[in-house]
């Protein structure tokens, strides 16, 4: 028998955590670290919605800003009107009946090409529907989706710097056009 060590514990303790599949998504993934916190907050379903803010008493609401229905984090990047035009514009069509925002990295109109770049290309996506969502609610100025998915082609062509230099940016440019409509 080995002799216990505070690393063979830790080690240990490591190996009996079950296997986050998602994690590689988050964390192998050219978004800038707020973006991907951003994600690793969603992952965990503690996006700062109006539900959840209402669950914890601290809004006196759960109505989404821009329809009024009940506003969780599955509604404001999947499911509201105002992100199902983005979603229909660059042919994402399925996106609103997926059971969960993880599916958006299976969609066939991702390039088959390097796993940061897919995951950039939906971080992107998702990250300016949140702040395109929170400029409604802080501020009251609703954001075409056109000009969200602008936004999302300038952070990825941003992004392209981020990726290491053996990966072709070639896909992720590409993408990133395709979004200025
Ligand atoms: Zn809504």
């Amino acid at each position: 028998m080995l002799p216990f060590t505070a690393s063979s514990f830790y080690a240990s303790r490591m190996d009996s955590r079950p296997i986050d599949v998602f994690a590689e998504a988050i964390w192998h993934n050219a978004a800038t670290p707020r973006c991907k916190h951003f994600l690793w907050l969603t992952h965990h379903d503690r996006l700062p919605s109006t539900a959840l803010l209402h669950r914890r008493s601290i809004i006196d609401s759960s109505a989404c800003a821009y329809c009024g229905s009940y506003e969780d984090q599955h509604h404001i990047l999947l499911q509201c009107p105002r992100t199902r035009r983005l979603w229909r514009l660059i042919g994402w069509d399925c996106a609103p009946h997926l059971t969960s925002f993880r599916d958006l990295w299976l969609m066939p109109q991702l390039p088959d090409s390097n796993a940061r770049i897919r995951s950039a290309i939906v971080t992107s996506l998702l990250w300016n529907i949140w702040k395109c969502r929170n400029n409604l609610q802080f501020n009251g100025v609703l954001t075409p989706p056109q000009m969200v998915l602008r936004a999302a082609s300038e952070d990825l062509k941003m992004w392209r710097h981020r990726l290491p230099h053996s990966v072709c940016p070639d896909s992720l440019m590409r993408i990133a056009d395709s979004f200025v409509i």
